[in-house]
């Protein structure tokens, strides 16, 4: 067999991704490698195959258990042998695993780094002959990485402790320099094969809303999403509680997670979520690591994140099937407060840094807080703006974020700037320098005590933009923030100060524009793909797919996108195979999957195109009845735009 027969058999694709190939290759020549590619990228193929062909048994770290089992359940559901051993194990599973390994049955074994220098594993691993130890989730071997953990520096020692040393290979998502450098250095790798890919996740759409209402917001958000997964992060366990609870009481089917909850709610929460028990998860960032989770539709963000490698990551749990999905974030500019009030918190109360690592620790957590607001006032395209951020230049928009779809009005702001920045130099002619808040509050006009006890309702630019909303002056500002126009200081109470660009702006140099939101993005650009997408899943044979889907899911008790993906169901609404040689076409189907499933699902579309005659598939060469529909439905979409 080789790599594309195996590809085919046991996962159903037809042909490898970005980066994977290569990934395969060196690994079957013999090399280490480290590969550094985006959640869903498909990281796991890269391992998976080559330890298909080679001989002997290959070994794979990761961090958490409930990441395992899902690659175990997915592993065995495509017909490869593999199992797992942790902590979670009873004991007569632990003895079952043990046996089943001394007499070769496992192709891949997954185990916790806990495991590993363990007598019995020792003794295991000194009989078996293994061909690879795979290091998944490699970055927590770094200090430096969001996710350190201490039990990953034993893996090394594990591994000079065989008999003869496998082959080593390392995989994250984590992309900077120095957790790139600690991987090959803590890890030893020997003249390792990297392969970074882009960072880019074109299947995702990106969106920032500035709502008046958040929850009001994120109920219309949510209409949008019917019946798919999807994942709302909050900044505090609070707003987490709170917006479960009103979605609940509003009729959705939502649960919870945070670290507040005991051990046991938060793992049963989880795995509601997963086998789609309940289709919302309200969440802090502490819920995600170890989700594989692969039909999440949609991740809302109702507080902006600390950072953007923090957003990234979170955002980036939607769509890891390759198909389209959308990440939106609601914007207010509170949210900035609350995190620079948890940045602050954190330094005082860390005192396991010397004063010296706490000040720079501070220092680019507020840098990086900066550009995450940047984000969500930026007028220019959104990926291309993170892209940037993680150091990959783009040059053109991307065309699918809500920048770039004109969900924003591009308006001649010149003459507000121009009234800001006088007033931020009036206020500094009276020795004074205040934050954006109290700026807003002269332009608008309004009488605060402290406003009037400092006089600056004797400015010449008091009450100067009384029918503005405050919040819109306030984002004028940060506009002109983000631009340089203007200087926001990093201090504790940060205050707003003339730049050198200001001058150009109060003599009139200077054109200003500013994409303003015209509200939520609704009928938007519809790329043809999203159009096409959107058609298959909304169709009555993909709803009846995934019902079937579900009833073997419930049968096997396994989550339903380890049976189909939601990319696989939408393949066989396009391609109808009605006979196990058509099924074993639709992506994601491999042999396994072909035998175990293939009589039933043929079965159900052979009913559906029958009883939907008007669907049926059109002999070769004519347009079928849905391809014909779905030309119509988009040139809908073009005419609604
Ligand atoms: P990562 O570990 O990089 O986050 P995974 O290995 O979990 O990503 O893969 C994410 C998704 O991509 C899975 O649903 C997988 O089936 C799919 N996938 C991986 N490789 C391919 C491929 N070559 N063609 C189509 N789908 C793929
Ligand atoms: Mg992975």
């Amino acid at each position: 067999m080789n790599k594309y027969e195996a590809l085919k058999k046991y996962f159903g694709h037809d042909s490898f991704r970005e980066g994977q190939e290569q990934l395969v290759d060196s690994i079957l020549s013999g090399s280490d490698v480290l590969g550094i590619m985006p959640t869903g990228a498909g990281k796991s193929l890269c391992y998976q195959i080559p330890a298909l062909l080679m001989d002997g048994v290959t070994i794979v770290v990761s961090p958490l258990i409930s990441l395992m089992k899902d690659q175990v359940t997915s592993l065995i559901e495509s017909g490869i042998s593999a199992g797992c051993i942790n902590s979670s194990l009873s004991q007569q599973e632990y003895r079952d695993f043990f046996y089943d390994a001394e007499h070769g049955i496992f192709k891949i074994i997954y185990a916790a780094p806990e495991r590993l220098d363990t007598p019995d594993f020792l003794a295991l691993a000194a009989e078996l002959k293994i061909s690879m130890v795979t290091v998944d989730e490699s970055h927590c071997v770094s200090q430096w990485g969001q996710d350190f953990r201490p039990s990953y520096l034993r893996i090394t020692e594990f591994i000079e402790k065989l008999p003869c040393r496998p082959i080593v290979s390392a995989f994250t998502a984590t992309a900077t320099e120095t957790v790139r450098d600690d991987i090959i250095r803590i890890l030893k790798l020997r003249d390792p094969f990297v392969m970074v890919t882009g960072f880019d996740r074109k299947n995702l759409y990106f969106g920032v809303v500035h709502p008046a209402g958040k929850y009001q917001t994120l109920l219309e958000l949510l209409k949008k999403y019917p019946d798919k997964c999807g994942i709302v992060y909050c900044l505090s366990r609070k707003n987490v509680e709170e917006v479960c609870q009103r979605l609940n009481e509003d009729g959705f089917s939502a649960t919870r997670y945070h670290a507040g909850l005991s051990p046991e709610e938060r793992s049963s929460n989880q795995e509601d979520f997963i086998y789609d028990r309940r289709r919302i998860m309200v969440a802090t960032n502490a819920f995600g690591m170890g989700i594989d989770k692969s039909d999440v539709r949609f991740v809302i963000h109702y507080n902006m994140p600390k950072n953007i490698e923090s957003y990234y990551q979170e955002a980036g749990r939607a769509g890891r099937d390759g198909e389209s999905s959308d990440c939106i974030l609601l914007y207010s500019p509170q949210d900035v407060r609350t995190n620079q009030f948890l940045i602050d918190r954190s330094r005082e109360e860390n005192n396991e840094l010397t004063p010296e690592q706490a000040e720079l620790v501070y220092r680019q957590d507020t840098e990086r807080l900066k550009y995450m607001t940047y984000y969500c006032t930026t007028d220019d395209c959104l990926r291309r703006f993170m892209l940037n951020y993680f150091g990959e230049k783009q040059s053109e928009g991307c065309g699918n974020c809500s920048v770039c779809n004109g969900s924003f009005e591009l308006t001649d702001i010149t003459l507000d700037s121009k009234k800001i920045i006088s007033c931020v130099y009036r206020v500094h002619q009276k020795g004074r320098a205040y934050g954006k808040s109290m700026i807003a509050d002269i332009l608008k006009g309004n009488s605060s005590e402290k406003l009037l006890a400092l006089g600056f309702d004797k400015l010449s630019t008091y009450g100067i933009m009384p029918d503005y909303t405050l919040r819109f002056i306030r984002s004028e500002i940060d506009f002109l923030v983000s631009k340089g126009y203007l200087i926001q200081t990093d201090d504790e109470y940060p205050v707003i100060r003339l730049s050198r660009s200001s001058a150009a702006v109060l003599k009139g140099q200077q054109t200003i524009e500013m994409r303003i939101t015209k509200k939520l993005p609704k009928a938007e650009k519809k790329s043809t793909r999203r159009a096409e997408d959107d058609f298959y899943a909304e169709s009555g044979l993909f709803r009846e797919l995934r019902d079937l889907r579900s009833e073997f899911a419930k049968k096997e008790k396994v989550p339903a996108y380890i049976i189909f993906s939601d990319a696989s169901l939408k393949d066989m609404c396009r391609k109808l195979p009605v006979d196990i040689n058509a099924f074993y076409e639709v992506s994601g189907v491999g042999t396994r999957k072909a035998e175990k499933y293939g009589e039933q699902f043929c079965g159900l579309i052979k009913r559906y195109t029958e009883s939907h005659p008007d669907e049926e598939k059109a002999p070769a060469g004519e347009v079928s009845y849905l391809e014909k529909q779905l030309a119509s439905y988009r040139e809908n979409v073009a005419v609604k735009k």
